[in-house]
């Protein structure tokens, strides 16, 4: 069984502590918001007194946190230095590529290993042990991480090499961001065209409109049960953690000079959305946005 540490034990960070003590590691936690610390607690994480204190005889290191700033400072301010030589640091936060390959490299220059291991599939997929984990690494370090992250995850994709992981998570979410907005406009263009909704789902969903934010986080209730839009829009993914990932595919399209036109615009229009009540909501609720712009439901 192996040692790790666990730092960010917030909506994703602290189920996937608990499965990981499930699986019988042991694992050290700490987050400095006391809240965070309860479920953690709960379920079998030794809680340390500072983020230090959880590095220093372990394995792996793995972090979750909300930006590449509190990776790079945190790696920079501490833990870095207070790590066993040799010792694995796998961060799963959604940051920037380059951001993702700074934290490698500073884990690297003092004699560690790193890898980027962002995940998909929410707290439910964090819970329930089967996210998706898309990860930048080599070889050696990846086969060291593969059991580990089996453990949390359903499956896992070595993408490439250091940066690849957040790659992957960045362009996925931009097809998610964009595709939301296409199904929610279509549903929108539906009702005003006097198509019920079901009629649009029964055909798109089996026809080339086919998605994942048509058929399985379907933004109006009643075709998908499950989805969001059948809870009032609780999340689901936050509207919040979309803005933040098109901000970060924006900033990777620039970056690049990919000439994308969608994209810049998706990102503006989810930043708009969480800036104006949308961020704790999932973003399937950016359908209410379009039919409110739009004058509203149909007679
Ligand atoms: P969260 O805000 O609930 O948790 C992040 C935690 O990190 C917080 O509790 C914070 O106090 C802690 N933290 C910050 N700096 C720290 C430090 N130096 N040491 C220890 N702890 C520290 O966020 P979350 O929803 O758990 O998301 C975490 C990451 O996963 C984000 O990058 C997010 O974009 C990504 N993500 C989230 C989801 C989701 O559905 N929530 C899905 C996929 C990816």
């Amino acid at each position: 069984m192996t040692r790790i540490a666990f730092l960010g034990l917030g909506n994703m960070g602290a189920p996937m502590a608990a499965n990981l003590v499930k699986a019988g590691h042991t694992v050290v936690g700490f987050d400095p918001v006391p809240a965070a610390l309860d479920h953690a607690r709960d379920s079998g994480v030794i809680i340390a007194a500072e983020a230090v204190g959880a590095v220093t005889d372990v394995e792996i290191v793995i972090t979750m946190f909300p930006s590449g700033k509190h990776v790079i400072d945190a790696f920079r301010e501490g833990l870095l230095a207070a790590a066993t030589p040799g010792t694995l640091f796998i961060d799963s936060s959604t940051i920037d590529v380059d951001d993702a390959r700074t934290a490698r490299s500073l884990a690297v220059t003092a004699g560690h290993r790193g890898m980027d291991a962002p995940v998909s599939g929410g707290v439910g997929g964090a819970t329930a042990g089967t996210l998706t984990f898309m990860v930048g690494a080599d070889e050696a370090d990846f086969a060291v991480a593969e059991p580990i992250l089996s453990v949390m995850g359903g499956r896992i994709v070595h993408c490439g090499d250091s940066g690849a992981g957040q790659a992957a998570k960045i362009c996925n979410n931009l097809i998610l961001g964009i595709s939301m907005i296409a199904v929610s406009e279509a549903f929108v263009l539906g009702e005003k065209l006097g198509l019920s909704n079901q009629a649009l789902f029964d055909v798109a969903s089996t026809a080339s409109g086919q998605c994942w934010a048509l058929t399985t986080n379907c933004p109006v209730p009643g075709p998908v049960p499950a989805s969001p839009a059948n809870r009032d829009y609780q999340p689901g993914f936050a509207g919040a953690l979309m803005a933040k990932d098109l901000g970060l595919a924006l900033g990777a399209l620039e970056a690049t000079g990919t000439a994308a036109e969608l994209g810049p615009l998706a990102a503006s229009i989810y930043r708009r959305f969480a800036d104006e009540g949308g961020a704790g909501l999932d973003f399937s609720a950016i359908i209410n946005t379009i039919r409110n712009n739009s004058g509203g439901a149909a007679a």
